[in-house]
Order: structure tokens, then sequence, then C-alpha cells
């Protein structure tokens, strides 16, 4: 007979056997357990069961073969380091059973204690704890009985399904008895009743006795552990921390040590250093004579961790040392829990702590300080999302504010303020000194002027990219939109939420960061980050911890990237800030934003006009207007690319709306008044209606469809920049054309500008680029040919992300994308942070068929992706030249770029 050979397959782990580096297949506490056992500190015996192990279950229901043997072996093998046997009536070894995945998922998933506890090990526990425990909480007996009501009530809750509230009904009714609130006051008789109790209570729910075998409780309970991997709150969380779903917890049996054997034992947690703000010190919390749940259930109020040193020295000095250690080690912030059993310290867990923003900079800072990474790991360890945090003012939630509404956080920050319901009355307040919030169903162009002056805007409708969150994000302005159950009146100036009524001039504060809308006015607190990027902080020259880490890690980011930043900005303003912010070029100037206010009147001529003489004396009017705007943004953006795109405004922002003027038409005729002209408008803007002005008559279009447009802005670019180089300043116009699908759109465009710049720059020697938007699928998947008539592309992925998806970038974000990410369909808003996969397949496309037809074409992007972190490592690795966003997000973009370059190319020896 042939013999097969089986190799068999590891699913269990000895504490020594393992690292930290097997997270995977440890998970997070079984592979720092090993990492600490291997460092010989003090860590109570114990093996891991793989996630392999718990997937292998999960998948079949069963245990994997081989395992319960291994499970056997590594369990004798701790019987014999503990010189004890599980559930041994004498003297019996208790152990603990443990979740444990790669991605802490803190009390998603379960722990049974005390394993091996029966009605006759629980005497022999008494034995053995008898002299040492304290004779004020009830002696060993006392803790004996407690240690095995505690697992009846673990193992029943967890393994069997038995619902909580009973067993917690049973020990109120006891402390009832007894006239006690306190679980200390009972004794070991009441507990001895307690078990009865519980024990009852099990039976009633599972049809059985409690089981009094140690070896079945130990399988029971790792089987009820593999699959709380699936329970519904894990399944849940795993989903919102964008966890991945397959895999699986590993399961860790450790030696159980006691921390409420009397004063002498207690248990604490401590971090290396200030987990929120990062300060050198010793922070953490201990509780004599108590287990880990007691604090985390906050029976007794826990003591600084520097108590310790007078209660035990020892401990507290060995503590100390191997906290140093671990630091050193891990070279980073840990997190540690530890028990003290009877005088001997016990280290149950350790991993790299989680932290605030501000910690995770000066913590890095400090960590470069004492040499124990480089500025590239420093880079490493902060994130975009962090810094975009402590760039915005935040409130002072000291006191009890409850939020009335939550929206969409929609561009952060924090502002409080007395509601407005229209842009006029917002300029008003505003100029009398007022801080005040706009609060609209929804934005649109005709509320710019509002938006500026508000402290925050609030919306009822819209998502992220609705026009309240991108005119907002672009101006730094802290912006909640979609906050649907506020019922905003206009007309009545006032909205209704949980049954108040918002009246006009009433306070409100908006948190952009959360989407959390609190009535009244909450404190605000500035960025000292913002501060110190505006350059009002020299970090050379303050004492701040945060704003000399923020230098220089931001320096370091400056120094590796690959990719440049660019902003969008419209303005002078805009622009002088975004250079502050470290902005080395414009990406998009929307010229669509500079047609407002008292020229939005000019456009709507221009658009509706009959016959040329009316279209060229507007356009004769605009001229002039937009040559300022340019030289304005030139003069600031000296020596700098300035991308400006031709206008592109989707044509219903820029026309009366339909059913107000057939309105006031109407009602006009009943009065018998002459309304020749307004019917004449009201034709027009009926012929030029659209169902989609999205997809309908904007950018290219528009300027292939009006006659001089285009031509206008071109001619006003080029003479701004000669004004300015004339001036002695250098202009770098780049301009571009939107919403180009085809190469012939752009071919006829770019001939006419062509002819305007020879004509206008003449020997002035300044030099006018001339490029696309890619942001039609179409143009993306013929960007061979498009970049024959193109010196650059500009990924519009706003657009490109639309029409890719076919979403519209207006409604769908506040319309359904909850049930989407509900689904798991996309993990965030593809409007947010680019869909890789799709788009971004687009954009790989492009950038390489581009390139092959054309090698020196620059690449950049210009939607709102551009400031997303992610998107940022995307731009990065497709090879892009810039990215360009809003100017509060151009320090984001800078470090992820920096982290992109070090992540993808690698140390240097910086
Ligand atoms: C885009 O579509 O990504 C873009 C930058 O243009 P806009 O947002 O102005 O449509
Ligand atoms: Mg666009």
């Amino acid at each position: 007979m042939a013999t097969q050979e089986t190799v068999e397959h590891k699913y269990v782990y000895d504490f020594a056997e393992g690292n930290k580096d097997l997270k995977d297949l440890l998970g997070g506490k079984g592979a720092n357990l090993a990492e600490m056992t291997n460092l010989g500190l003090p860590v109570p015996p114990g093996f891991t069961i793989t996630t392999e192990a718990c997937k292998a279950y999960l998948a079949t229901g069963e245990e994997p073969d081989g395992l319960a043997d291994q499970i056997a072996a590594h369990l004798a093998s701790l019987e014999r380091a503990m010189d004890k046997r599980l559930g041994d009536p004498e003297d019996p070894l208790l152990v603990s059973v443990r979740s444990g995945a790669k991605f802490s998922m803190p009390g998603m998933m379960e722990t049974v204690l005390n394993v091996g506890l029966n009605d006759r090990s629980v005497q022999g526990l008494a034995r053995q704890a008898s002299g040492s425990a304290d004779q004020a909480t009830g002696g060993a007996d006392r803790f004996a009985w407690d240690s095995y009501r505690r697992l009846i009530q673990m193992f029943g809750k967890t393994v069997c399904e038995v619902p909580g509230e009973e067993f917690e009904h049973a020990l109120d009714d006891v402390k009832q008895a007894k006239g006690t609130h306190n679980d200390l006051d009972l004794d070991a008789d009441d507990l001895r009743g307690l078990v009865d109790a519980y024990k009852k209570i099990f039976f009633k729910h599972t049809g059985r006795e409690f089981p009094q075998e140690p070896r079945e409780q130990l399988d029971l309970a790792i089987r009820a552990v593999f699959e709380s991997w699936n329970a519904e709150r894990a399944v849940l969380y795993r989903r919102q921390e964008r966890i991945p779903a397959d895999l699986g917890t590993a399961v860790n049996v450790v030696a159980m040590v006691f921390g409420n054997l009397g004063p002498d034992s207690g248990t604490g947690v401590a971090f290396t250093r200030d987990p929120g703000s990062g300060a050198q010190g010793i922070y953490g919390d201990y509780l004599a004579n108590a287990q880990g749940e007691d604090v985390v259930a906050g029976i007794r109020n826990t003591v600084p961790l520097q108590e310790l040193e007078r209660l035990d020295k020892q401990s507290y000095d060995e503590l100390l040392g191997i906290m140093a250690r671990l630091e050193g080690h891990y070279q980073d912030l840990c997190d540690i829990e530890f028990t003290i059993e009877r005088g001997k310290l016990w280290m149950l867990q350790t991993r790299v702590g989680k932290r605030t923003a501000a910690a995770a900079f000066v913590i890095a800072g400090q960590l470069v300080d004492e040499g124990l990474i480089d500025l590239d790991e420093a880079l490493h360890r902060v994130n975009g999302a962090q810094l975009a945090q402590l760039m915005f003012p935040r409130f002072r939630l000291d006191h009890e504010f409850q939020p009335v509404a939550k929206g969409i956080g929609a561009s952060p920050g924090a502002a409080s303020g007395k509601v407005v319901f229209t842009s006029a009355r917002a300029v008003e307040l505003a100029a009398e000194g007022e801080s005040v919030i706009l609060v609209r169903r929804e934005t649109n162009p005709d509320d710019l002027n509002g938006m500026i002056a508000a402290q925050g805007i609030l919306t009822s409708r819209g998502g992220k990219t609705s026009h309240a969150a991108v005119v907002a994000r672009g101006m730094g302005k802290t912006c909640v939109s979609g906050a649907d159950e506020i019922e905003v009146n206009v007309p009545q100036r006032r909205f209704v939420v949980a049954g108040q009524t918002v009246n006009e001039g009433d306070v409100v504060s908006v948190d952009g960061t959360t989407g959390k809308v609190y009535l009244g006015e909450v404190p605000v607190m500035p960025s000292e980050v913002v501060q110190y990027f505006e350059g009002s902080l020299d970090p050379e020259h303050i004492d701040n911890a945060l704003v000399r880490a923020v230098h220089r890690i931001m320096s370091h980011a400056d120094a590796r990237r690959r990719l440049a930043v660019r902003t969008n900005a419209d303005t002078g303003a805009d622009a002088a800030r975004a250079r502050r912010f470290g902005a080395e070029g414009i990406g998009l100037c929307r010229t669509e934003h500079m047609f407002l206010g008292d020229r939005r009147e000019l456009v709507e001529r221009l658009i509706l006009a009959r016959d040329n003489a009316e279209r060229e004396a507007s356009l004769a009017a605009l001229l002039p207007l937009q040559r300022a705007d340019f030289e304005e943004i030139f003069r600031e953006m000296d020596g700098m690319p300035v991308t400006v795109r031709l206008i592109d405004p989707p044509l219903h922002e820029f026309l009366p709306p339909l059913e107000q003027l057939a309105v006031n038409v109407a009602v006009a005729q009943e009065r018998g008044e002459d309304v020749a002209q307004e019917e004449a408008l009201l034709a027009a803007v009926r012929r030029m209606h659209e169902e989609n002005p999205m997809l309908g008559l904007r950018g290219v279009r528009l300027g292939l469809v009006i006659p001089g447009l285009f031509a206008m802005q071109v001619r006003a670019i080029a003479e701004a920049a000669v004004t300015v180089t004339r001036s002695g300043a250098v202009a770098r116009p780049e301009i571009m054309v939107p919403l180009v699908g085809a190469v012939q759109e752009l071919e006829t465009v770019r001939a006419e500008a062509e002819k305007i710049i020879a004509e206008v720059v003449g020997d002035s020697g300044v030099e006018v680029l001339i490029g696309t938007m890619i942001e039609v699928p179409r143009a993306a998947l013929t960007a061979g040919q498009i970049a024959e008539a193109a010196q650059f592309f500009s990924f519009g992925t706003n657009d490109l992300t639309q029409m890719g998806w076919g979403f519209s970038r207006d409604d769908v974000e506040g319309a359904f994308f909850w049930r989407y990410l509900e689904l798991g369909i996309f993990g965030i808003s593809p409007f947010e942070s680019i869909d890789r996969d799709g788009v971004g397949r687009l954009i790989r496309i492009a950038a390489e068929e581009g390139r092959a037809a054309r090698p020196e074409l620059k690449l950049g992007v210009c939607g709102e992706h551009g400031g997303d972190p992610d998107s940022v490592h995307f731009f990065h690795e497709v090879g892009l030249d810039y990215v360009s966003c809003s100017p509060f997000r151009v320090p984001v973009a800078r470090l992820e770029a920096g982290r992109a370059a070090v992540e993808t190319d690698g140390s240097d020896s910086r």
C-alpha cells in the first residue's frame, strides 16, 4: 500500500514561536505577545491559534484537521510551564481565551476568562488563594466564587448566547437582598448562591448543565471567538473602518493571572507618551485589587499610574523599565495592559498606540530627535487626513452641547453665527461685523457673495460635490451640506429642526468635519498650524512642539516629492493664500466664477443676444474686466504657471429661472402691462432650457456656439500676460479648454486662439500654452489623438467621475450613496477619492496614450481629487506632473505627495 505523506498545517504557535511581524497569521495581540515573550518580558505563558484556523472553521463550520491535537500539545506544554493542569481540582490552571485580529477591533469580538473552573476546581482555587487574598473583600473563597460566577456569565453569554441581562438581573437581585449597590459587598456565600442562580439560567436557556469538563469549555470558547468574527457588530465595524471581511481572527489562550487577589495585586493601562499631545512622560491608570474588566466597567475609580510608585515601587520601576524598552524596540508610542499578581508584574498586551493628529506629528518629530527613526519614516507615520484635521478651527466641546441635526461634513472647520437665509442678508449682517451662517436648501452661484460673507454654510440638500460643498472647500469655509432633518423655509426666514424653530438672527454652530449642527454658540479655537502656514508663527522661534514638528516633516515632504502641487484659485486673494501654503502654480482658474455678481447680467445678455451688435457689445464690456482679473492673478503668481480655463458654466446657472420668469410674465400680462421684452426673454430662456444642463451646452460646446466668447477670453489672457511681463514680472499662462471629447473641438478652438495670441503677444517674450481638460470619457479614450493638439492635459476628475459612473454630481451623494456605502459597493464616495479601477483606468489610458503621442505632454489633475490623500498616491503612481487643489488642501497634497514618493520610490539616506 502506498503511503501518502501528509504535511500537517501549523495552526497553533507558542508565544515563543511568533513575532511582531506575523500579524496576518497571529493577529495583533498574538504577534505582540510573542514579541514581548521573545524580548524576555514577563508575559504569562500561552499560545495563539492562527487566523488560518479561524478562516478554515468559518468556511466549513468544523475545526480543521489537526487543530484539536495541536491545541492539546500546546496545552500540555503550557501546563508544564505553569506546573499546573487545566481545571485540576487541587490547583487549577485557568486560561483566558481572547480574540485578536490583524487590525484592532476594540470590544467587537469575544473574550472568555477563567476557563478551567468548575464545581471542584473552584474549591482548589480557593485553597490556593487562601492566605493571600484580601480579607476586606471577602478572602480566598470570595475570590474563587467570584471568578467562577464570572466564567459562567461570560461563557453563557458568549458561547451559548444566553441573554446577558438575565445574569445581570440575578446579580442585582442578590445585591438588592443584601441592601447594597456594590459588588464588593457580596461575600463568598452570596457568590456561591449566585453561581447556583447562574447555572439555572444557563440550564433554562441551553437545556444542558454548565459544562464541567475543562477541555470542553476551552474548545467551545475557541469556537465562540472564531464565530464572533462574523457577529453583526464586528461586521458593521469592519465596514466602517474599511477592514477586509476575510481576514479572520486569531485566538489567544493565555494562563490567567489575577489582579484581584488582594491589595498587593492590581491592573492597569499605560502609554509610553501622551497619546493626546505626544508629550513625553508617564501616562496611565492603575486600579489595585481588580481585573481589567472592572476598570472598563468603571466600578471603582482608577488612580494615576504614578501612584503605583507608592503602592509597589518594585513593580513600578520594573514597568517603567519595560515601557522604555518597548518604545526603543517598537520605535513608537506603545500602549500597554498589565496586571500585578501578588507583587509580580505581568504584561498582558502591547501595541503601537493610537494617537491624536497632533500627537502623531509631535511623536514622529521626537523620535527623529531621539535617533530612533529617520525623516522618511517620520513622513510615513503621519498623513494628510491628520494634517487636515490640524488645519481647521475646532469647537471647544467641553460643555454639554447636543447636536440637533447631522448632515455631510462637506468642508471641515467649526463656525458659529447668526442664521441668515439669503446672500444679501449675509452680506448686510457681515458688514455690521456679525458672524453669520448662511442656511439654504442648496446654494447656487448667486449665493457667492453670501458665502464669502458667511462664517459657515449649512444646506439641507446636496452632497460632497454639491455647489455649496465645492465652493466652500475652495474658500476653506466651514460647510455642512445635506442636513435633511432641517426644513428650510426661505420666504419665512426660518428653519425647523427636531421640532424647534430657528429664526433669522438666532445663533447656530456647524461642524464641517463631523457634519453636526448645534443650536447656540459653541466656542471655537483657531488652528496654530494654519497660523504657521500663513507665516505668523515662526517655527524656529516659538516653543510649540506641534508647529516645529509640522514644519520639519513638511520640509522633508517637499524635498522628497516628485509631484508638483498647484492650486485651484480664481482670485488674487486665493492665489496669494495658496502661495503661502506652498502652491507652485495655479492648476485651475475657473473663469465662470469671474462672471458672477454685477457681471452676470452681461453674460446673460451675451447668451441671449439676438444679433451680432448685442453680442459684441457684451463682449466688449467683458474684455477689460477679464483682463484686470488675469493681471491680478498673474502678478500674484509671478513666475509660476497659471492655467486659465475658458468659461464652463452649465447654462442654467446664468439664466433667470424659467418658472419664476414664466410666473412674472403671466402676472404682468394679467395686469395688462407691456411685457414684450419679458416675453422675448422668456422665449429665449425656453429655447435654451435643458433637462440635463450638466450634459448640455457648456464648456467647449458653448465656446463653439457663441461666437467671440472664447476669443474674448483668450485676448484678455494674452493682453494681461503682456502687460504684466512688460511691468517686470513673469506671466506664464496656460489656456485650458474644458469638456473636450473630440480632437476636432480642440483644434477649432486652438486655431482661433493661436491667431489671437500671435497678434497680441508679438515680441513681448510671453509664451502661452494651450491644452485641454480630460473630463469626458471619450477624451480619455482618444487621448492619443487629442494630445496632437494639446500641450497639456489636466484631468477633471469631477466630471470624469460624473460621466464615468453616470452619477449626477449634484444629486447622488445625498440621494442614495448611503445605501451604496452600506452595501459596500464602494467604501468611499468616488467623488471624494478616485475610483482607481474605473475612472482611474481612464486616467491611466489617457496618460499613457497622451505621452506616447507627445512625450513632453504635461499632465496634471484639477478635480477635487487633487487634494484627496489616497488619490494623490494614485496620481503619483500614474506619473502625473502635478496635482491642483483648493488652497487649504495644498499642504495636505504636499505631504501626501512626499509620502507617496517615500512609499513607492523607496527610502533614500537623507
Ligand atoms: C472637473 O470636472 O473635475 C473640474 C475640475 O471641472 P469643474 O469641477 O469645474 O466641472
Ligand atoms: Mg469639469
